[in-house]
């Protein structure tokens, strides 16, 4: 299904973020929580692409799973850095093919130890560009990026956001933001969207925190900002793996019913491929928002069919 159509139907949405696993060990885990966070029928999922040097190929195969032998909608990540434009239009045929209708073309980070990417005469040099060349050819919904604290390498918010309008008017039709730990960065964001002109929806994503030192670390790669609140609460259990979950799970569910009780068009979670703070997130705002409650309720009675166990 397309992800355009499900806004039709669904005021919010509630969407998991996963990323291809790398190993057996990792793929058994992947496994039992994505079983497990299925259950809670989702609007749809989406599976990273390259994020953090993970097998590109492997997304393909997840989003694969997802959408034709699972029966969910699944939204494929793709960035474009070091890709010539024969190689992307061989890669959204083969999307195309395997039935996916929903793309997230992202423009990707500099590989590994590098700061910078070098200008790509032969394929796109911003997300943008990716975007047009997609609308134009393919038939996909597409999502892009956002960054409500603004991208770590633009000049400053205002030509960040000026970017962002091009993605819009690109051909995204849709926008899923980057994680961020203070609601305050995502209404002054959607106030400075809304006046140049961006009225796609603005889906927030958050994360949350069940590794204390992991999150510091996304943290400072995305820019995003932890209030000086957080790290109050949360620096002298830092090696209480425990006590960071149970802070970590309280914080994101309060961020979530603050941003829904304000307005925000659901809620996408990166999971980092594990399933308990989501599961426990969707139990506790089940109780107070009807959508989630329905798909909850759906939960019950299996979505997966019995071929997939
Ligand atoms: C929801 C989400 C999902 C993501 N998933 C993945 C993933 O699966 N795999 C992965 O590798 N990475 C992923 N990323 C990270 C993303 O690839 C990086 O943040 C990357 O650095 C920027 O990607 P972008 O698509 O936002 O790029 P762009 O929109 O191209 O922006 C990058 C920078 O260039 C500037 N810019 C944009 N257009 C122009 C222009 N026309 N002229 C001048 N400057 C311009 C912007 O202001 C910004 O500073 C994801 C990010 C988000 C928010």
């Amino acid at each position: 299904m397309r992800i355009t159509d499900i806004f039709k139907k669904q005021q919010r949405t509630f969407s998991f973020e996963f990323f291809p696993p790398r190993n057996f060990d990792s793929a058994v885990r992947f496994g039992i929580n994505s079983g497990q966070l299925m259950k809670l029928n989702p609007s749809f999922v989406t599976v990273t692409y390259g994020a953090g040097g993970g097998t590109q190929e492997r997304t393909f195969d997840l989003v694969n799973l997802f959408q034709n032998q699972l029966d969910f909608t699944c939204m494929a990540h793709y960035t474009c850095v070091n890709a010539v434009k024969e190689k992307i239009a061989y890669d959204m045929r083969i999307l195309q093919d395997m039935g996916i209708e929903n793309v997230m073309l992202l423009r990707g980070d500099p590989p590994k130890n590098e700061t910078h990417i070098d200008p790509n005469p032969d394929g796109f040099d911003h997300a943008s560009d990716l975007i047009r060349f997609v609308r134009e050819n393919y038939n996909f919904d597409i999502g892009a990026g956002a960054y409500p604290e603004g991208h770590v390498e633009a000049p400053n918010m205002d030509e960040d956001l000026i970017n962002l309008r091009i993605k819009v008017d690109s051909g995204a039709d849709f926008l899923v933001t980057q994680m961020f730990f203070d609601n305050k960065y995502y209404w002054d964001f959607m106030d400075r969207a809304e006046k140049v002109g961006i009225k796609c929806r603005i889906i927030p994503g958050i994360i949350p925190i069940n590794n204390y030192r992991q999150i510091k670390n996304f943290a400072k790669i995305s820019g995003a900002t932890i209030p000086q609140q957080i790290i109050k609460r949360m620096e002298p259990y830092k090696n209480s793996p425990n006590e960071v979950y149970k802070i970590g799970l309280e914080l994101a569910i309060n961020q979530a019913r603050d941003l829904l009780d304000n307005g925000a068009p659901g809620i996408h979670i990166y999971t980092l491929n594990k399933s308990r703070a989501a599961i426990e997130m969707y139990e506790c705002l089940s109780k107070d928002y009807k959508e989630i409650k329905s798909n909850f309720e759906k939960s019950c009675s299996p979505h997966l069919p019995a071929s997939a166990y």
